[in-house]
């Protein structure tokens, strides 16, 4: 007979770092020793690092959208919609379902790890224009609209307009914004061999970084080396240059070129969910201020992780830093967060996360990559290898890593159809529309909405 009055332990969000710190609670503790609830949007846990391998259509979507319900063994209750704040005090995270209907959620722990949303500034036009690389519908919503872009110039008729079709704009030199120019340029440059009516010499694809270099945890010679790759291809790099304004026809850089384009894609960095603004606790740019045990400083049973936090980074000798946000350290903080879930539970003392990095890998398409796997600096073929057999590695379910291989073979083998799938034809397709960043509660919201159900009320529409 199962208790009644266990704890009820809260994750909010199924990322690596929410899936890790699930699975493992799963493992160390008996059903009857506590309740576990997941808060997720989505069915499935994302991994992330392969995406710009979807939008280049590598991947199908599938292949990287791990079941969260793969195994009879996994317990969890999981509650399909997003947070949208929590209240401290109270203990209760109040939760929109994906049939919006606002549910309260009381908690004795909760695990925050909501992840992060694409970063934005205050560029006339950016949120309006620019598409984001962070969820799995934008990188399929991606794919499509760049060979749409193909498809209208190959129709068209005005060589101003076939020209603006054929320009695309990455802002942000990062791994993210590199991989997703560096696949992308791959996917225009081996479709357009099916519109002989296309000059491909009109494509152009521009990266552009703020920065005076192109991933500076690469270190000053693989990040020429990376460089040196793209402008091959004749990807054309522009470093401390931003957007200064966006249009639907067309992008100004901050140097004040005007880029005819139809493409703007906006990877220039992430920001912690609006979530952890709803609680009103101290942030580190945004992220939420933990201790090295994860917990938040003042409040029993509450913890973040994953790029949601910044948790020290004691690893590396040096005051205040705190731990990059990477899959790497997401996932292992999700066991060391379980693990001191289990210890406030029982009373034990809790341990501090650490984790010495390992690198960086960076797929660039094709037999294209640099690395650095614990210091050792890779390029081509050789870190290709690496950096797939990473990732490959870190697929959670042995399901997932059959689907990649397989996309990797045929892909290897057959190539790419270059079809639109027209699944988000029409489809509103901003930032915020991918990203629901308009979606969190006020703290007067939040206060109404928690005084007034209590703890486990719902009620139908916004709260
Ligand atoms: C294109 C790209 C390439 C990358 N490549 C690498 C790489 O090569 N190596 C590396 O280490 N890192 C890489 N990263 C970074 C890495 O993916 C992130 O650091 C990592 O995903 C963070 O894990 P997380 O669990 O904190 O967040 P996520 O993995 O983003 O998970 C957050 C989860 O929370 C859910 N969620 C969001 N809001 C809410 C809410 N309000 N309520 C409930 N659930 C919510 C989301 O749907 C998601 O499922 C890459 C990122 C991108 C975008």
């Amino acid at each position: 007979m199962i208790s009644v009055t266990r704890p009820r332990i809260l994750v909010v969000g199924a990322g690596f770092a929410g899936v890790g710190c699930v699975r493992r609670l799963e493992r160390r503790l008996s059903p009857d020793e506590a309740e576990i609830t997941l808060v997720t949007p989505s069915s499935f846990q994302l991994y992330l690092p392969l995406l710009p391998q979807v939008a280049s259509g590598v991947l199908t979507p599938q292949s990287i959208a791990l079941s969260l319900r793969r195994s009879r063994r996994y317990r969890t209750r999981i509650i399909p919609g997003g947070a949208i704040g929590v209240d401290l005090a109270a203990k209760v995270c109040v939760v929109r379902t994906i049939t919006d209907r606002i549910v309260n959620e009381p908690y004795d722990y909760i695990v925050l790890a909501p992840g992060s949303v694409t970063r934005t500034f205050d560029i006339p036009g950016l949120v309006d224009h620019g598409f984001g690389m962070k969820t799995l519908a934008e990188a399929a919503y991606l794919r499509d609209h760049v060979i749409s872009q193909l498809d209208l110039a190959d129709a068209c008729q005005d060589p101003a307009e076939r020209a603006a079709r054929l320009q695309f704009v990455v802002v942000g030199g990062g791994y993210a914004g590199t991989e997703t120019a560096a696949c992308l340029q791959i996917l225009t440059h081996n479709a357009v061999k099916r519109y002989p009516r296309l000059d491909p010499r009109l494509i152009k694809w521009h990266l552009i970084d703020i920065a005076p270099k192109l991933m500076p945890e690469l270190g000053d010679k693989l990040g020429r080396d990376a460089q040196e790759i793209l402008r091959r291809r004749g990807i054309e790099i522009s470093l401390g240059v931003s957007i200064a304004k966006a249009g639907p026809e067309e992008v100004t850089f901050t140097d004040g070129r005007v880029v005819p384009t139809h493409t703007l894609i906006w990877t220039a960095g992430v920001v912690a969910s609006p979530l952890i603004g709803t609680l009103g606790a101290e942030t580190v740019r945004g992220r939420l201020a933990v201790n090295a045990e994860m917990r938040l400083p003042g409040h029993d049973g509450v913890f973040a992780l994953g790029d949601a936090a910044a948790v020290p980074d004691v690893a590396k000798d040096e005051e205040g830093a705190v731990c990059p946000p990477t899959a790497q350290h997401a996932m292992r903080q999700g066991k060391v967060a379980a693990d001191n879930v289990i210890a406030s539970m029982r009373g034990q003392s809790l341990q501090p996360y650490e984790h010495k990095d390992l690198g960086l890998v960076v797929d660039l398409g094709g037999f294209d990559g640099v690395a650095k796997p614990l210091g050792v600096e890779l390029k081509g073929l050789p870190a290709v290898v690496v950096a797939r057999g990473y990732h490959w590695s870190a697929l959670r379910t042995n399901v997932a890593k059959a689907r990649v291989m397989t996309n990797w073979l045929l892909n290897a083998v057959a190539g790419d159809d270059f079809v639109r799938t027209g699944f988000q034809a029409r489809r509103p397709a901003k930032l915020k529309d991918f990203e629901f960043t308009n979606a969190y509660l006020t703290p007067e919201q939040l206060k109404k909405q928690v005084t007034a159900q209590g703890g486990g009320g719902t009620a139908d529409g916004p709260a």
